[in-house]
């Protein structure tokens, strides 16, 4: 049932704290975002932004994940300019990926994934030079640009009764077990809720509750190139290189399942993914190495996301994952729905807070 009109401070202006806020607005909830800069985030203008349900996860992630991208394509029919590019993936063959069993077992749970060979591959990516036998073509995938669709959301849910801080929250403010607002240098913004979607910076706001979030903050090192005439389609995942073409022509790309390597010397690490780059698109010559970039991803234990209210504490709710970009549009919808009409939607029961947090002593 709905609780009627609140007031919502949402903490962060990545992308997941921008769709919650554009999801709470869009349901006419008062908002307010705070965030420690101007909104686009921390680790997501740093982000590969790969819309995905890839192979190594189990049915109810898979299941949130699909959830999401269906909820791009909403978001994407809602809002249009809304930079989401859904193309497609194509999986080259990996080492550390049997592409039949997944095909099998993600066909099984309904996603539409396929075997392919040379030829359907050229035709779906003609100007990638790698040519195996056979890959798997995962149509309903894609990416985003993170970074301009934060700063798109927000903006758009300000039309509504949505204001933007740019102000750094030095805590929580609590009172009688309940949280009430969050306390800046300026003073304290009230809310009859506070939404906490700081990513890496979650656990140390939370901490003023005496709440202790594992978080992981693993770096990752991506390498961007200057803008080139339309090279791929999609995304392409190989082995060593995971790789895409951004709206404004530049490609991207990171390591897949070896960045800590390539971190030990960053600016190595960057010309070594361009060279990856170049060998797998046939205008390779012609890519030129822009800038790296450095970021940490928020990652809780397991990789799975945190989404919910911790135990013990009223009026806070916490959001924080890594595949912050898959996720974000279902997260937004399902967080505002839980936190406006007080339902907690199943697809979010396995990653609820109280299986990590510890502590919670709101006073
Ligand atoms: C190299 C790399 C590759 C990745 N690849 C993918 C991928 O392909 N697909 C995918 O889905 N995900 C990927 N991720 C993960 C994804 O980028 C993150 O999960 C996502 O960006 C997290 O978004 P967020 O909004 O939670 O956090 P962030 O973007 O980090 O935003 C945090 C917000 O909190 C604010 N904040 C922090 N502290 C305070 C404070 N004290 N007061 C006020 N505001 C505060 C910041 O200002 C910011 O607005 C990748 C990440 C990295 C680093």
């Amino acid at each position: 049932m709905s609780r009627g009109r609140i007031q919502v401070v949402v903490v962060g202006a990545g992308i997941v704290g921008a769709s919650i806020a554009w999801h709470l607005a869009r349901r006419g909830a008062w908002v307010t975002i705070v965030a420690d800069g101007e909104p686009g985030g921390v680790a997501t203008p740093n982000s590969l932004s790969w819309i995905n349900s890839n192979p190594r996860f189990p049915r109810d992630y898979f299941d949130l994940r699909t959830r999401s991208m269906a909820e791009w394509r909403r978001l994407a029919a809602e809002l249009p300019g809304l930079p989401v590019k859904l193309a497609g993936s194509v999986y080259l063959p990996d080492k550390d990926l049997d592409l039949e069993a997944f095909v099998a077992q993600h066909t099984a749970w309904g996603y539409r994934v396929r075997l392919i060979d040379g030829d359907e591959l050229k035709r779906i990516e003609p100007h990638l030079t790698f040519a195996p036998e056979m890959a798997a073509y995962a149509e309903d995938e894609g990416a985003a640009e993170s970074e301009d669709a934060a700063r798109f959301l927000v903006e758009v849910a300000g039309d509504g009764d949505t204001s933007f801080r740019n102000a750094r929250v030095e805590g929580l403010a609590s009172s009688d077990g309940r949280v009430i607002g969050v306390r800046t240098a300026d003073g304290t913004l009230l809310g009859d809720e506070v939404v906490v979607a700081a990513g890496v910076a979650t656990p140390e706001i939370l901490a003023g509750l005496g709440i202790e979030l594992p978080l992981e903050t693993p770096a990752g090192l991506l390498a961007h190139t200057t803008p080139v005439p339309p090279l791929l389609n999609g995304v392409i995942l190989g082995d060593g290189i995971h790789m895409r073409q951004k709206l404004d022509g530049c490609l991207v790309g990171g390591a897949s399942y070896e960045g800590a390597l390539l971190l030990d010397d960053a600016e190595a690490g960057g010309r070594e993914l361009l060279r990856r780059m170049s060998e797998g698109v046939d205008a390779g010559d012609s890519l030129e190495l822009d800038r790296i970039t450095v970021g940490y991803r928020p990652t809780p234990p397991k990789g799975f996301p945190i989404v919910g209210r911790p135990p013990g504490v009223d009026g806070l709710y916490v959001a924080v994952m890594h595949s912050g970009v898959t996720l974000a549009p279902a997260i937004g919808l399902l967080a505002a729905q839980e936190l406006l009409d007080g339902e907690r939607d199943a697809l979010l029961a396995p990653f609820g807070p109280e299986q990590y947090l510890m502590g919670a002593d709101a006073a």
